[in-house]
Order: C-alpha cells, then structure tokens, then sequence
C-alpha cells in the first residue's frame, strides 16, 4: 500500500515477492525513516489458521509512525493487509507445534532527496516466512550481557518505536556481547546506566519467590522500552493463574543482590520470536551469576505453556486474542 501527501493510502496490491529497485538517494537509506513490526500465524487444531492480537500490532505500528513523523495506517488497511498475505501463503503456515509463519509488516520512506525532513510518500509491505521452534531441542535458557558501555534508547529518543534505528545502534553491543560468550544483550536506562530496561528484541519479567505466593515484575515502559504485546499478554494471564504481578523498577545490584539471596527465582524473556526464554545467567564488566540454578523455572515454563495454548488453540482464548483468518 503506498501513500503520498495530499493523496493519503492507496493502489493496495497482493504480489509474488520481488527485489524492489531502490533510487540511491532514497531518503530512508540516509534518514533511517523506517518502521516495522512482528507477529506469527499458527496452525489451529480445526486445520484454520489465526495470528495473536493483531490490532495491537497495528497500534504499535500508528505510535511508531507518529514518532517517525510517518502517516498512521489504519488499523482495519494494517490488518487486512497482514490477512490477505496469509491467506494466499496458508500453505505455508507449519502444522508442527510451536512453528509458525512469521509476518513482517513494515513501512518506509520512498521519496527521493538528501534533505533532512520527513519524506512525502512512503511505501507499505508485508512479507511472511515460515519460522520453525526458536529452540531446535526444547528450551534452552539464554545467557545475557549487561550493556553498561552502550545504551538502546534515551529519554526522548525512539526507544519506544519500533524503528529500524534502534536496532542498529544495537548492532555493536549485541557483537560485544556475542565476544563475551554471551547470547544477548540486557540495555540499561541511559541516564543512570543502573535501571534494566529490555532485552535486544525481548522484554524482562522476574520472579520473586516461589509457587503461588510468587511475585512477578516487569519493568515499566518509561518511554525508552518497546511496549511488548507478549510483555502485555504475561500481565494478564500471570494474573489469571493467580500471581502477584507488578510494573516496577529493578536495578542491577537489585538483580544480583536477589539473585545472591534467593528471593529473586526465576527471569525471563519474552517476545513473538521466542514466546517465552528463561534466563540461565548474567555477565557484565566485573560481574557473573546464574539465575536460580541456571535451568528453565517452573512459573516461566507455565506462562510459557498457558501463552502457546492459547496461540495454537489447544486452551480456550478467554481474552479474545486470536484473530482467525482461516
Ligand atoms: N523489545 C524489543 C526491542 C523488540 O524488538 C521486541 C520484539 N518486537 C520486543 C521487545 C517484544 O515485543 P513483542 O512481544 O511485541 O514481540
């Protein structure tokens, strides 16, 4: 779908993929105007084919675009367009369990010019792959690097957008962090190098003690973290099973104090990608623990199970989540 100034959205097209030709002074190569988001299709027990709150994707991706100084697609065009391409790619959609077809909607700046200001037409796609289980052999818990060199997002800046930008200035840090033996990056707040934010493309939820008189803490979106939908998603069904959970502030030494004295049991990751990764141990400059005993936890592989019921529909989807497109 593209749309241009004075114009607004239109020629909305299904097409084959194919390379696009790109002018070298197109502006999203120079100013980064790009934007895109996530989700997946899963096959369901009836043979049909639903993606998982979808509209919140169209949300994130309208606050995305007003960051970016971009035209806010409608949430009807974005959904329709994300189900009309798995409609005609169903067959793709993987029957196994925990696979999917991975939808990538996303929009960028197609004018043609090396000003610096907002780009007056702008092109938006879709394109699919099939995704296999994030794990080839059951869940294996992550090890994480703690970012103090580098941060992802400021006060002010996009970190709250889901802008090809962010990921970039990632890039360097996740390679620090790879150099480290470490699979992930941990970004901390900018202003105080202290407070834990997010994951590279995951949000956080700790648990603080154990069975069901544990309490479960997410960080709170301060503006400089991406509002995840799973992160969204873990609120409510960690409620619904029974759990104290919190939106709060947790610090590094608040973290490794926990960690030392038991009370913090369980951390993990969340997002579309990987659904649910516990977290097996931390390192940053001049620290290194294991989280619990460095295995997948009871409390993270519940939410982890109670979260791919509903999107394979094996549970019942008491929240109205799934979007049924087959
Ligand atoms: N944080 C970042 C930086 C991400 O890229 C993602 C993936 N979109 C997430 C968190 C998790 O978000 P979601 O649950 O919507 O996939």
């Amino acid at each position: 779908i593209r749309w241009s100034a004075g114009r607004g959205w239109y020629d909305a097209q299904l097409v084959p993929y194919a390379s696009l030709e790109i002018d070298p002074a197109n502006m999203t190569l120079h100013y980064a105007q790009s934007i895109f988001e996530g989700l997946k299709a899963y096959r369901q027990p009836d043979g049909g084919v639903a993606t998982f709150r979808p509209q919140a994707n169209a949300q994130r991706f309208q606050a995305s675009a007003r960051r970016l100084a971009m035209p806010e697609l409608p949430e009807e065009l974005f959904v329709a367009a994300v189900d009309a391409l798995v409609r005609q790619d169903q067959a793709w959609v993987p029957g196994a369990e925990e696979q999917s077809l991975y939808l990538r909607p996303f929009m960028f700046a197609t004018e043609v010019g090396l000003g610096v200001r907002p780009s007056n037409e702008f092109l938006f796609m879709v394109i699919a792959s099939p995704a296999g289980a994030y794990f080839a052999n059951g869940v294996k818990p992550v090890s994480v690097w703690l970012s103090k060199e580098y941060v992802r997002a400021a006060p002010g800046g996009t970190g709250a957008a889901k802008c090809a930008g962010n990921y970039a200035a990632s890039l360097v840090a996740q390679a620090q962090a790879a150099e480290q033996g470490c699979d992930q990056v941990v970004w901390l707040d900018a202003t105080e190098r202290r407070w834990i934010e997010e994951m590279g493309g995951m949000n956080l939820y700790f648990v603080k003690g154990s069975g069901k008189d544990a309490t479960i803490v997410t960080p709170s979106l301060t503006g400089s973290l991406l509002p995840g939908i799973t992160r969204d998603s873990l609120l409510q069904l960690a409620a619904d099973r029974g759990y104290a959970v919190e939106e709060g502030r947790l610090s590094v030494e608040d973290w490794q104090q926990g960690n030392a004295d038991g009370t913090i049991t369980e951390v993990f990751a969340c997002g579309t990608a990987a659904v649910i990764t516990p977290v097996g141990s931390v390192k940053s400059a001049g620290a290194e623990w294991t989280v619990g005993d460095g295995g997948a936890g009871p409390i993270t592989m519940e939410l982890r199970k109670a979260l791919l019921d509903i999107q394979t529909g094996a549970e019942a989807d008491t929240h109205g989540w799934q979007h049924k497109i087959v």
